[in-house]
């Protein structure tokens, strides 16, 4: 690429899908005290994107927010907003703006002037005030609530302050880092609905941060799974759920199943002493013929709780509880198996049992530092070939 393309924004990483991306991060290092928080971190955010950084505490996606916002530096690595570099120009200065989970509300000032707070401080004129921050009340649904005082609103309606207080210099990009923490679950679930509306309406770019799954999964286009500083996959919640690229993100997003077994062709897998119909083809580096080990998840919803027969996975019930849609299951097959399985048919504490999947419900997985255990699954059951015969 030209100079001058370079200038205009050209792009550095590749998308297929051809969107503009409004931020694009390459090889972000960051250490604290010698220790690496960030390893080579690379994604893109399109624009106007509902992006979330998710992972457990500590693998470092409040560290990423704080070098796009401009409060952290990074030791090495490119930040591009719109193609120019980032990391040079000061934070107040970034289309950028950040919306925190302890809301830094001025206690002593009303609604009104806690989010005309920054127009104030520009000098912005009276009328456009008015103007700006009625409009900007009216998006996070606090109409009316102008004159109140910091201390008469619940939690709910001081994060919305805070969000109103975030879009009103209309930034491009907004950064929301667990913004929900501090409320309730059910406080929680209702600003998680109206965050993901109010992104679409505004227009703007959302990167989003928070180590609950589930609310990753409500609200987000492209979810980035993070451990300890490094990007463990990109994709849209369906992607994440369904074709977890390794164990972990398999573990960490959702309940599932993850069990070793062996690949010799495409569409069979065998694991816990079965061989299966499955849809995926062998990795491009697995060898025909050979046994290739792969780690398989099935999700617990996923499994049919039927009679024994010697197709399926027989075992025993161990367990069962009452979860409200669904009943928890587990059952310990007799190759020493644990499975957890939703079902909304209850069965009996010691009932013999067969368990079935579609072929579609399996998914098969690389190894990975992250796979399970083989001793644990005293996995010499799962290699000896009952289904020798082709
Ligand atoms: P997350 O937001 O995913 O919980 P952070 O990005 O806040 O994680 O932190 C990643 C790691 O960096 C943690 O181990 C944290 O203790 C460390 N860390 C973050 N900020 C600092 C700092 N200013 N000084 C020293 N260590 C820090
Ligand atoms: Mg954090």
């Amino acid at each position: 690429m030209s100079e001058k393309e370079n200038k205009k924004g050209a792009q550095i990483l590749e998308d297929k899908t051809g969107a503009e991306h409004i931020i694009e991060i390459k090889d972000l290092c960051k250490s604290f005290d010698g220790l690496q928080v960030l390893k080579n971190i690379t994604f893109y955010i399109r624009n106007n994107e509902f992006i979330t950084l998710l992972g457990p505490s500590g693998c470092g996606k409040s560290t990423t927010l704080r070098i796009i916002a401009g409060f952290e530096t990074a030791d090495s690595g490119i930040v591009n907003f719109e193609g120019a570099d980032l990391q040079t120009v000061p934070a107040h200065k970034r289309h950028i703006n950040t919306v925190f989970q302890r809301y830094a509300l001025f206690p002593h000032l009303n609604v009104f002037d806690n989010v005309a707070f920054g127009l104030h401080i520009k000098k912005v004129p009276k009328d456009e005030v008015k103007e700006r921050v009625t409009k900007a009340l009216k998006t996070v649904g606090l109409e009316g609530y102008d004159k109140r005082y910091i201390d008469q609103l619940s939690g709910g309606q001081m994060q919305r302050v805070a969000i109103a207080r975030a879009i009103i210099n209309r930034p491009r990009v907004l950064l929301l880092d667990e913004p929900l923490g501090a409320l309730d679950l059910k406080m929680r679930k209702e600003m998680q609905i109206e965050l993901k509306q109010m992104q679409r309406e505004l227009g703007i770019t959302f990167v989003y941060v928070t180590h609950d799954q589930e609310e990753a999964l409500t609200m987000s286009d492209t979810i980035i799974v993070m451990k300890d500083g490094i990007i463990q996959q990109i994709g849209t919640p369906i992607d994440i759920y369904n074709e977890p690229k390794n164990a972990y993100v398999a573990d960490f997003i959702g309940e599932s199943n993850i069990i070793p077994g062996k690949m010799r062709k495409d569409l069979e897998v065998t694991f816990a002493g079965k061989t299966f119909e499955c849809v995926d083809p062998l990795f491009p580096e697995f060898k025909k013929g050979e046994d290739n080990d792969v780690d398989v998840v099935v999700r617990p919803e996923d499994i049919y709780v039927k009679t024994e027969d010697k197709d399926r996975i027989n075992g025993t019930v161990e367990s069962i509880v009452f979860k409200g849609v669904h009943y928890e299951i587990m059952v310990k097959s007799d190759n020493g198996i644990d499975w957890m399985i939703h079902d909304v048919d209850p069965v009996t504490v010691g009932q013999r049992v067969g368990l079935t999947f579609d072929p579609d419900d399996i998914h098969i997985m690389r190894r990975s530092q992250f796979s399970p255990d083989l001793d644990s699954f005293g996995v010499k059951g799962s290699d000896k070939e009952e289904n020798e015969d082709e």
